[in-house]
């Protein structure tokens, strides 16, 4: 089974739909016993939504990838 830790690392490629069928499976059966990834995934999610949804189009992919790392420290550090 996946670790938390992978979890966090892949959920981006997760959220993206940039991930194999395997690791796809994998991924989400450890949602599926695991509260603590699944909340950070819909966490992580809703920050994704958020970005896209800004009213302004020059937001660069740097300050999206900045987000994305903030959020991925902020709710699983532990
Ligand atoms: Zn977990």
């Amino acid at each position: 089974m996946l670790k938390c830790k992978q979890i966090v690392a892949q959920a981006s490629e997760y959220i993206d739909g940039d991930m194999g069928l395997l690791q796809k499976f994998r991924f989400q059966f450890h949602l599926a016993m695991c509260v603590h990834c699944r909340r950070f995934v819909k966490n992580f999610t809703a920050g994704i939504e958020m970005i896209k949804r800004l009213p302004y189009d020059d937001v660069s992919q740097e300050q999206i990838d900045c987000v994305h790392r903030r959020i991925a420290q902020s709710k699983h550090s532990r």
